[in-house]
């Protein structure tokens, strides 16, 4: 039996509502539509903002042990209802369920780590002269605007919404419309755990109800999860309203493997960046830079895992699932054709397939030039490029030469090297010999065009929050 209802409303002011209009939400795996919601105009975003407002000054009134009490049980409910929103995810976006499944344990992760910070949000004692006491004390903002993407929605979603709250926020969120239904699942979870009414109300809709909430002067804070234009419309918007940003955006990581690697690890990064929600992830190390000395042996190895990838509708736990929709699909052959008719082959893969729902091949690129737009854009797929290089300069160099700075990965037995290497590449983050070793604890965010801003670990707390000095004279 399907998880996901017929119906979903606007999340205002602890309860489900109806709006003007609607929207439907398909199945990448068909292409049949699964629910209807209710699509947000401005009036809703702006009954939303009010209803955050109302909630957020009795929010931060509150103790922090008891803010923090709160979050701690709202992360019990998410983590109990973890299966529940995983299927409806893996049914709206595509992803294999053992992913999503991962990825809901990963967001009561997210809550419950951000609980625990509530009481720890400290201000610092000055030594200035005189008989005064000067100090800094960390004040909530008010009201965050969470503007989400499709791909991991809900993770995304308390990754943001857990550090605000902690902080003493109020928020509304303002999900992608092709994945909306797993984040009115969390806010209903989380409402039903105990969480006061308002203060995180989410508003479906496309592009203009994101454009209603990030150009409301009543909001103070906008985090924005997606592409680089669209981060840069909304980047733009809190420059007129004058208020913080996080702007986590695109990227093109390079993984980099090293003659002394661990061949199979490495190849085995190579398959999470094909198979995890299909290539469509932020961070997907879609370069691959291998030493011409292993080159052959990484090569005919990730020939032969690719070949074992298992391909299907995402409830069947296949490796790999579909794409989020057919415009998508478009766009991944495009890339591709484009790519073969100019010189490179593609070793595995290179076609849609033909079957019902938005399906593409694992595939490998080899011989891509470094400046051919498969090479430099987001092509958002099962898609990686293979590259051979000679030395360390060489790769940092080739590593580098984008126009993103998000995430990459080294691979290599030498803990100089790892060191050096990880210094000299523009990313936000690096990882050496894994491919992800995220947690709630690491920041995140990108260098260049990858976006402005860290979220996770202690330092969301700085951006969720302002800085007051108080100085008393004492004499
Ligand atoms: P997108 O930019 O198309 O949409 C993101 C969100 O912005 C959606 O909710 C969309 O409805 C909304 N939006 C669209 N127009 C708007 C406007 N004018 N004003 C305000 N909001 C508007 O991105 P997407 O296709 O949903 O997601 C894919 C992109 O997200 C990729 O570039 C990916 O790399 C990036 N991403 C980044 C991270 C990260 O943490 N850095 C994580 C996941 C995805």
């Amino acid at each position: 039996m399907s998880l996901v209802s017929e119906e979903y409303g606007m999340f205002l002011d602890g309860t489900f509502h109806t709006s003007g209009g609607v929207f439907s939400v398909e199945d990448p795996a068909t292409g049949d539509t699964i629910a209807t919601v209710a699509s947000g105009n401005a009036d809703d975003v702006g009954t939303a903002i009010e209803s955050a407002i109302n909630a957020q000054r009795e929010w931060e009134a509150l103790d922090p042990q008891d803010r923090g009490t709160i979050l701690q049980d709202v992360a019990t409910a998410v983590e109990a209802a973890e299966d529940q929103i995983a299927e409806i995810v893996t049914q709206e976006n595509g992803r294999p369920i053992g992913q999503s499944k991962a990825i809901a344990g990963g967001t009561s992760n997210y809550i419950a780590y951000f609980a625990d910070l509530a009481d720890k949000i400290e201000g610092e004692s000055i030594p200035v002269p005189g008989e005064r006491h000067a100090f800094t004390r960390r004040e909530p903002l008010g009201v965050s605007a969470q503007i989400l993407p499709w791909n991991a929605p809900v993770l995304l979603c308390a990754r943001g919404v857990g550090p605000a709250l902690a902080a003493g926020n109020a928020v509304v969120a303002k999900p992608a419309p092709e994945a909306p239904l797993g984040i009115l699942e969390l806010a209903r979870t989380m409402s039903e755990a105990g969480l006061p009414d308002g203060l995180f109300n989410v508003v479906p809709g496309g592009g203009e109800t994101g454009e209603a909430l990030s150009t409301d002067p009543r909001i103070d804070e906008v985090t924005f999860t997606g592409s680089v234009p669209t981060g840069k419309r909304v980047g733009r918007a809190a420059v007129d309203n004058l208020v913080p940003m996080a702007l986590e955006l695109g990227g093109k990581s390079p993984a980099i493997v090293f003659p002394d690697a661990d061949i199979e690890a490495a190849v085995d990064g190579a398959i999470h960046a094909i198979t995890m929600m299909s290539g469509q992830v932020c961070f997907a190390t879609t370069r691959l830079f291998v030493h011409e000395d292993v080159y052959e042996e990484f090569r005919s190895s990730l020939l032969e895992a690719v070949d074992q990838i298992e391909i299907g509708p995402g409830r069947d736990n296949p490796d790999l699932g579909p794409v989020i929709s057919g415009e998508a699909l478009s766009n991944i052959e495009t890339y591709v054709t484009e790519a073969i008719a100019n010189g490179a082959t593609a070793i595995s893969g290179g076609s849609r397939l033909d079957r019902k729902g938005h399906f593409f091949e694992p595939t490998i690129i080899e011989g891509a030039a470094d400046d051919a737009p498969i090479s430099c854009e987001e092509v958002f797929g099962p898609v990686v490029n293979l590259y051979e290089f000679s030395t360390e300069e060489e790769a940092i160099r080739r590593g580098n030469d984008t126009d993103y700075g998000l995430y990459a990965t080294v691979w290599t037995d030498s803990v100089g090297r790892a060191h050096r290497v990880a210094n000299a590449l523009e990313a936000g983050s690096v990882m050496v010999n894994q491919y992800s070793g995220s947690t709630p604890a690491t920041p995140f965010g990108g260098y260049k065009q990858s976006g402005i801003g860290r979220e996770k670990g202690k330092q969301a707390l700085d951006h969720y929050t302002q800085l007051k000095t108080v100085n008393i004279d004492i004499s």
